[in-house]
């Protein structure tokens, strides 16, 4: 039987609302740490059509390393399969910001998801050009996801990271020693601060994964990407959307993910839904507690997973 899913959306919105433990706020972003961990958001945009909203749904929030998937994206749109030359597609078993594995391997990121892959993502996406390009293309193209030309970028929080940000200066500069990293660290880092400043609500941002959920098209029409880059993106998000802890989330929800040290996690059902959930207090590996127990929850009374026949969700 399908799930009711208002009923569920607002009994999935109280449960966390009363939940005690709520994780901790990022701190390592200054302007990140002032965000009330109190607050709870949750929309569910399905494949027919509908959007399906509770708590804090209409509170914009960092959406911080969900827009790696967005960049991936637009990265894969103008080179390709070449892009894999650059950054691999296994699991890192490390933290996001983490700078070991990048001496082993040479300056080639594990994934585009951990901060090293993003980076070098950023680097493809500003093609020679200044960063206020790339990022106002990123801008245009997330709104034309969501149908949604509301969203904007939070200048303080990308300010914010931008005095602070030492490691991930770390991780540039040392990718550039390798060749792996080709603009200016300052240009680089510029464009990808801002793209992860971007602030969406719930219903936002579970708007702008619809492509993910339909096979690469466009609800409104037209194509984002090929089926097979869309399956591809989900791969990645199941395999290394939630760093050293993607395996644990693959067991625990069971569907791709992408989450950020902002509290959100953009999830798909691929030909059924796409769920965006926020809770700004984050677990050990930096990723929301609360929109995880969430999507468990979710994933759980629906039904939904990607390990699931398909009649049987
Ligand atoms: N902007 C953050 C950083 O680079 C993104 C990290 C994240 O969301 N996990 O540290």
């Amino acid at each position: 039987m399908a799930p009711d899913l208002p009923a569920l959306v607002d009994e999935v919105a109280t449960i966390m609302h009363a939940m005690e433990d709520r994780g901790r706020v990022a701190s390592y972003i200054p302007e990140l740490a002032k965000v009330d961990p109190a607050q709870f958001g949750i929309a569910i945009a399905t494949a027919d059509g509908r959007l399906i909203a509770g708590g804090d749904a209409d509170t914009g929030f960092s959406i911080q390393s969900i827009s790696k998937v967005f960049a991936l994206t637009l990265a894969l749109g103008k080179v390709g399969d070449q892009l894999w030359e650059r950054v691999g597609r296994e699991p890192s078993g490390n933290a996001f910001n983490s700078i070991v594995q990048l001496e082993q391997e040479q300056g080639i990121p594990r994934n585009p998801f951990i901060n090293a892959g993003a980076i070098v993502v950023s680097d493809v996406n500003l093609g020679g050009h200044q960063p206020r390009v790339a990022i106002g293309e990123m801008l245009r193209f997330v709104r034309y996801l969501a149908g949604d030309d509301a969203i904007a970028i939070n200048e303080e929080v990308a300010a914010s990271e931008t005095a602070t940000g030492f490691r991930n200066m770390a991780l540039a500069n040392y990718m550039r020693a390798f060749g792996n990293v080709r603009h200016p660290v300052d240009l680089v880092l510029g464009s990808y601060f801002h793209q992860c400043a971007i602030e969406m609500n719930c219903r936002q941002l579970a708007l702008a994964g619809r492509y993910l959920m339909l096979d690469g098209r466009h609800p409104e029409g037209g194509r984002v990407v090929s089926p097979g880059r869309a399956r591809r993106i989900n791969a990645l998000m199941l395999t290394c959307g939630h760093y050293d802890a993607s395996g644990d989330f693959a067991f625990r929800v069971g569907i791709p993910g992408k989450s950020g040290v902002g509290g959100g996690i953009l999830a798909i059902v691929p030909g059924r839904a796409s769920i965006a959930v926020w809770s700004p207090g984050l677990n050990e590996n930096g990723n929301s507690q609360l929109g995880t127990q969430a999507l468990e929850l979710l994933a759980r009374r629906t039904g939904w997973s990607v390990f699931s026949p398909p009649d049987a969700r």
